[in-house]
């Protein structure tokens, strides 16, 4: 193996300003948003780590593409391009372009998911949950056990217990409208799901005679970790591997703000022809024509140039050895993480961190508050504030883990940029015993976490 740096294989072409606000500026504006981050003003924040959705940054070629765009309502050549682009990774026959990777669900749920019934999948993202439950149907997660454990080191973390598949088949088979994987596993951490687990997926889906969709949002960086974990696929590249999953599948849906590589758009592929007609029924009601399934044809562009750009090798090296790379630094200094870690993010886990801040005030929240308040570094809370159960009586079911995700934009930081992130996290974890906690003064009755007022909670207030 060559010991020197893994380098970021592009180089910069144009470049945009980032805000350095100091510490009082940070402090009035922590106060002014209620201690809600959401809250903030991206100029208010120095390294935004929020998200990885849509946020990354376009190549030349991308933004080169957008000039070829063609606006035509009905036929848009840039709607060929990227339908050829999609047929040729994914198989599938039928291309059907969305905003983004929510109304692809949205529409494929009003078609195939009814009242009553279950929707079997690893761990339902929080936009795919709420689409099933809004049609009345359960969102059932059943990742296997060794994905619910945050400090367990293990290549697929993501698989689905094929077990509790086969049980949930058998005992509701005739309610199950779809089973989806989702690759890599997002609210389980960014964790890969293995070629073997979608292989025995797909033979349970047969024999139980249920489609099997992929929510392929991060279906390059699942390739990469198989390629790179998996016997038998070392010698194959990202888009065989790529190609192999979708192979396995009848359908996906996407969101291009991830591994599409652009700033918006999605969209949903199946082979079912009847399905997909009733489909764009739909989508010409909520999205548009076919052809460009509420997108300009300048984005139809950008995706397909995406789709080409996110399967190179060395690519998906830098950006897989950019999270590892800041996983490493941080959990070296002694800070607790979910590990391994995933393809977009580090996940901190508070409740080891900040074990005397109970989870009724936000351990997760209070530590993403002190990374902006130490550096401008803007994180987000997937705890007790996001996930936690308001009750009647005023108290939270806690969520199962207390985490702060710094998720990593494409293409966007370099590694000076990362070297202080981690030295951010590190100097606020070596204070960690003094942190207090949070309370919520104000909350929406669902989705709270974007919007809720929080206040801290005096440390040592004997609670
Ligand atoms: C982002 C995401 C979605 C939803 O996509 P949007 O483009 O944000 O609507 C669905 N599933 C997973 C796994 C995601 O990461």
């Amino acid at each position: 193996m060559d010991k020197r740096p893994i380098i970021e294989p592009f180089r910069i072409h144009t470049v945009q300003a980032i805000a350095m606000p100091s510490r009082d500026v940070r402090e009035e504006a922590l106060r002014r948003s209620h201690y809600n981050l959401f809250g903030l003003r991206a100029g208010e924040v120095t390294i935004d780590l929020l998200t990885d959705s849509g946020t990354g940054a376009m190549s030349t070629r991308q933004w080169a593409g957008m000039m070829l765009g063609d606006e035509s309502y009905a036929g848009s050549s840039s709607f060929f391009r990227f339908e050829e682009v999609v047929r040729d990774l994914t198989g599938f026959s039928e291309v059907i372009p969305t905003h983004q990777g929510r109304a692809a669900e949205k529409i494929l749920f009003a078609t195939l998911v009814d009242d009553g019934q279950v929707v079997l999948n690893n761990n339902h993202f929080d936009t795919t949950r709420a689409n099933v439950e809004y049609r009345g149907a359960e969102a059932r997660d059943l990742v296997a056990a060794e994905g619910n454990d945050p400090a367990l080191v293990a290549p697929f973390k993501g698989d689905m217990d094929i077990d509790a598949l086969r049980s949930s088949l058998e005992a509701d088979g005739d309610r199950v409208p779809l089973v989806m994987v989702t690759v890599t596993n997002n609210a389980g951490g960014g964790q890969p799901v293995s070629m073997a687990n979608l292989r025995a997926v797909r033979e349970l889906c047969d024999e139980y005679s249920v489609p099997f969709f992929l929510d392929a949002c991060r279906f390059a960086e699942n390739a990469w970790f198989i390629k790179t974990r998996e016997e038998d696929y070392a010698d194959m590249t990202p888009k065989q591997i790529a190609q192999e999953m979708f192979s396995l599948a009848d359908g996906c849906t996407m969101s291009a703000k991830k591994d599409g590589l652009a700033n918006i758009g999605g969209f949903l592929a199946l082979n079912d022809e009847r399905v997909a007609s009733e489909c764009r029924n739909l989508l010409i009601l909520t999205e548009g024509f076919p052809t460009y399934g509420g997108l300009a044809g300048y984005d139809l562009e950008a995706i397909a140039q995406g789709l080409i750009e996110v399967l190179d090798e060395d690519y998906l090296r830098y950006r897989t050895r950019s999270v590892e790379y800041l996983a490493e630094k941080v959990a070296s200094g002694g800070v607790p993480i979910v590990q391994p870690p995933g393809g977009h993010a580090v996940f901190v886990d508070a409740r080891a961190l900040l074990p005397h801040i109970p989870p009724q005030e936000y351990p997760a929240h209070s530590l993403a508050v002190e990374f902006y308040r130490e550096g401008g570094v803007r994180g987000i809370e997937l705890g007790s504030l996001a996930f936690g159960v308001p009750q009647e009586d005023g108290t939270d079911v806690p969520a199962a883990m207390e985490l702060v995700r710094l998720a990593i934009p494409r293409r966007m930081y370099t590694q000076s940029h990362i070297d202080y992130v981690a030295e951010v996290v590190l100097d606020v974890a070596a204070r960690a015993g003094s942190m207090g906690g949070y309370r919520i003064v104000e909350q929406a009755p669902w989705l709270r976490h974007f919007t809720a007022r929080l206040e801290p909670v005096p440390v040592g207030s004997g609670r």
